[in-house]
């Protein structure tokens, strides 16, 4: 899997993780759609490059699909720590 970054304005560097082809084809480095349990709001499951899985449940998701705060994988002793970006996140629909 091809890693992607972008810097942004202030220079940060950002991670650019892609949406999933389907639910079925979750690779390393993708994203899929979700709503949370407690709260019903819209947020995303992830795969690191790794290929750990994830929740942003606990992020806030912008318009744009940017993320915040940056995302730590929550694999023990996985390095992936970065600010990221869901790309097509707003294009994706309900
Ligand atoms: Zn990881």
């Amino acid at each position: 899997m091809e890693s992607v970054t972008e810097v942004d304005e202030e220079g940060t560097s950002v991670f650019i993780i892609k949406k999933a082809k389907s639910y079925k084809k979750f690779e390393s480095g993708t994203w899929w759609r979700t709503l949370a349990k407690d709260t019903g709001e819209m947020t995303a499951w992830f795969r690191c490059p790794n290929g750990h899985f994830g929740t942003l449940s606990d992020h806030s998701i912008a318009s744009d699909g940017t993320v915040s705060p940056s995302v730590v994988c929550p694999e023990k002793g996985c390095k992936f720590h970065e600010n990221i970006k869901l790309e097509d996140w707003n294009a994706s629909g309900v």
